[in-house]
């Protein structure tokens, strides 16, 4: 099959007219659409053995477990096909966690205003943002809420959780870069802080890597950006660069599922797995990391030139690597789904986090004439105004 870089990367829809995907699927299609090693993983895999449950070993599960592994701080890898099922396999791995080794009756885990950890009860209650739980009560209990970024406010929620009530702190769950919440990067003292906090009191550190992780931040994995380890932490969208998988991690002290605790019937299925592993091995083969630090930087001088162009609209310009985002003046009339509808007429996709802020999350093989192209489209959506 014929393939051009620049065109793939560029169009969601690869012709008819010039569509650029600053979204990415959002933030899945790491390689593009219609990458030469994509087809070729799926055609392999297709052709041999796409499913035939976690009764045996495959070798595309194995590799790809031994990839993230080799290339993360964790030991173990549990396998399923979302984000939100890895974040639950989190949340339950940390309770048994809290029963069997912290002799905790009543645990709870920590999460943050504005996080996203999916859609599931379990983790819409994990999400710190009412709109997403709006009329899903009752929710899951044994979770307790503080601000992002503000270590005050969470050494105050540990003390007050930990202080005689029957409940009792069992591990902290955050994104290293907040993405659905506003592209909001984590603090690195906050984390260094909590990883203290952590190891102090021996309970879990879990970071949701479902959209900052898989070379989006500019390292493999956002928590490197903040110079911390997790003991859990999770991924999914850009794994399979597109194809519906989700990882959960662990580092093997904290492994106290036994057989039959966890499972997924289509989870570690060969199909997925080896469509990842192509993925993971072409982000290295590649060097992308460098390919994704250069784009990032020359999207954010770029972003940050219009800012000061329109600085009646504009109050921030944020992110890492290729995860962006552009905060609108609150006081300012234009809200995110407004502008991204100009940019779409002009063929240029984004997606909102939030009201007030546009996303940039292009496929990370994104070239320097397409970054150029869409930071065009940009500032003619904001002239028009
Ligand atoms: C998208 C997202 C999820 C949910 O992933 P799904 O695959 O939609 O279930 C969880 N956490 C974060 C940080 C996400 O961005």
């Amino acid at each position: 099959m014929p393939w051009n870089g620049e065109q793939v990367a560029v169009c969601g829809m690869r012709q008819e007219r010039n569509i650029s995907t600053f979204v990415a699927g959002i933030a899945t299609c790491t390689l593009g659409h219609a990458h030469p090693v994509m087809v070729e993983a799926v055609t392999q895999q297709i052709q041999t053995l796409h499913h035939v449950s976690n009764l045996y070993y495959t070798a595309a599960q194995g590799e790809l477990a031994k990839w993230l592994v080799g290339h993360s701080c964790a030991d173990r890898a549990f396998f399923c096909n979302s984000g939100a099922e890895a974040n639950e396999g989190a949340i339950k791995l940390a309770r048994k966690y809290a029963h069997t080794v912290l002799n905790i009756e009543n645990p709870v885990i920590i999460t943050a205003h504005a996080s996203f950890h999916g859609r599931t009860l379990a983790t819409i209650t994990a999400t710190g943002q009412p709109k997403y739980q709006k009329g899903f009560s009752p929710l899951v209990p044994g979770f307790y809420y503080v601000p992002y970024n503000d270590i005050a406010a969470l050494e105050r929620a540990i003390d007050e959780l930990d202080s005689g009530g029957d409940r009792q702190v069992a591990a902290i769950l955050l994104e290293a870069l907040q993405g659905e919440g506003g592209v909001r990067p984590g603090d690195r003292a906050y984390f260094q802080r909590i990883r203290e906090i952590c190891n102090q009191k021996g309970i879990l550190l879990i970071c949701d890597e479902v959209q900052v992780g898989m070379g989006r931040s500019g390292q493999y994995w956002g928590y490197e950006n903040l110079g911390i380890e997790p003991d859990i932490f999770t991924s999914a969208k850009g794994l399979g660069g597109g194809i519906p998988i989700g990882a959960m991690l662990c580092k093997s002290f904290c492994d106290v599922f036994q057989p039959g605790d966890h499972a997924s019937t289509f989870g570690g299925n060969p199909f997925a797995c080896s469509v990842a592993l192509a993925v993971c091995q072409t982000l290295e083969r590649e060097n992308l990391l460098a390919n994704v630090r250069d784009r990032g930087e020359q999207l954010r001088a770029g972003l940050s030139a219009i800012a000061q162009k329109y600085p009646d609209a504009i109050a921030d310009v944020r992110g890492w690597g290729l995860i962006n985002g552009l905060e609108l003046k609150a006081d300012s009339p234009l809200t995110s789904p407004e502008v991204i509808k100009i940019t779409t007429d002009h063929g240029l996709l984004l997606v909102p986090a939030g009201p007030k802020v546009i996303r940039f999350v292009p496929p990370l093989i994104v070239t320097s004439d397409e970054v150029n192209q869409a930071l065009e489209t940009l500032e003619k959506a904001f002239a028009s105004f």
